[in-house]
């Protein structure tokens, strides 16, 4: 204990310590915090899905008439019929054979690569995955190349050298959209790729499902390579503003994932009310209402991003609803937020180790039901904030 509080006291002194910040109202772009109206620009709510009545209805009645928990992991009694309608209803929307619902990202992730792959594979694995890749990286004891972020040449290299010692299976893992810096993977170049090479290629389209493509079907229907890509693990918690995840692939693929993915197996299954909102999400995601509120989140973006890169911010090649702004070192990072926190706009201060030492953020995130007011005051607020910051003020 002792040691932990010396650890806590030194991230402290640091101006690294992590706390939580309660929010004391529903999620919509603006919040309650400490009993004060703030604006929110830290949320993946990105379609403003999280509290919209539909999804509400839909979970209320599934709690009503399916009960609140599910009972059981899916293998045993909790397969409920819910799950296998969600499950029909992925597929149908990723045009794929199958789909497997997981419990969360996270778990996903760890059980999609921890199932498919072992010692004897290879996985070459873009620097700037998600955290969860990396676990299932490390938990499937696959040899993992990490390939630097988006270079396809680099990639191409990488494969080529690895050929000649090559031996069982190979996957190119990306997230669609990269969750630090807003861009977008390179996906038709990557399947160019995995077909040269003979690989599978999995996309974690956390922050592109029901963001991206004219049917929010994600960063694969954005390039029109919907069909190329053999792996295609999504989640609920964001824009599609419930929870859990999924992965759509071939019959087979998700026969294997429900005999070996250990974080699938081991854990209880999603309950009703969740699982009936991630079917109505689905739903309204595919809806004029859907597209509507896509168009919007997207003139929301392009009007915030453009106040900041007119005055000079390096948003790190962001071109979707992340929005960073790259600062640099931690301490002026956190007091920008937290001046921004004193003017009720809430973002977050990013810094090591979730980005590279050096490249601390304040990173907004922007949604459907901002309004361009809100945005143009936030933006101009953050400009002068971080400028007083940097002139040292
Ligand atoms: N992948 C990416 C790219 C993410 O950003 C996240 C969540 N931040 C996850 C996976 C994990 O998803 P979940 O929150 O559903 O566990």
């Amino acid at each position: 204990m002792k040691q932990f509080k010396g650890h806590l006291a030194t991230l402290a002194e640091q101006g690294m310590l992590r706390t939580l910040r309660e929010i004391e109202s529903a999620q919509g772009p603006r919040v309650r915090i400490d009993g004060t109206d703030h604006l929110l620009l830290c949320s993946n709510n990105y379609l403003g899905l999280a509290n919209h009545p539909v999804l509400i209805e839909a979970s209320c009645r599934a709690a009503k008439d399916f009960g609140a928990g599910s009972g059981a992991s899916r293998l045993i009694s909790g397969s409920m019929s819910l799950h296998h309608r969600l499950e029909e209803r992925i597929a149908a929307f990723k045009s794929t054979e199958s789909a497997l619902v997981f419990n969360s990202g996270y778990a996903a992730n760890n059980g999609i690569i921890q199932g498919l792959l072992g010692p004897e594979d290879t996985i070459f694995s873009d620097s700037l995955n998600h955290a969860s890749i990396i676990d299932g990286c490390r938990l499937s004891g696959a040899r993992t190349c990490v390939y630097p972020h988006n270079d396809v040449q680099a990639l191409a290299e990488l494969m080529a050298k690895e050929q000649s010692t090559r031996k069982g299976r190979w996957l190119i893992v990306t997230d669609g959209v990269f969750s630090m810096d807003g861009d977008i993977a390179p996906l038709p170049e990557l399947v160019s790729l995995k077909e040269r090479f003979d690989a599978w290629l999995m996309v974690d389209d956390a922050h592109g499902g029901g963001v991206l493509g004219e049917h929010g079907r994600g960063t694969a229907e954005h390039f029109n390579c919907l069909d190329k890509i053999d792996l295609q693990m999504g989640t609920f918690g964001k824009a599609f503003g419930s929870f859990g995840a999924y992965l759509a692939a071939t019959r087979v693929v998700i026969d294997t994932l429900i005999n070996r993915s250990r974080s699938f197996i081991f854990s209880t299954s999603l309950p009703p009310a969740v699982l009936a909102a991630n079917l109505a999400a689905i739903d309204l995601v595919a809806s004029e209402e859907g597209e509507r509120r896509r168009t919007q989140l997207k003139a929301n973006r392009e009007l915030f991003s453009s106040i900041l890169s007119g005055a000079g911010f390096d948003l790190c090649g962001s071109s979707t609803q992340i929005v960073p702004v790259l600062i640099g070192e931690p301490e002026p990072t956190m007091h920008a937020a937290s001046q921004l926190f004193q003017q009720g706009i809430f973002l977050s201060g990013i810094r090591p180790p979730t980005v590279a030492p050096g490249t601390c953020r304040l990173r907004a995130t922007l949604m459907a039901d901002h309004t361009p007011t809100e945005l143009r005051q936030a933006a101009q607020a953050i400009v002068h904030v971080v400028k007083r910051g940097l002139a040292g003020e």
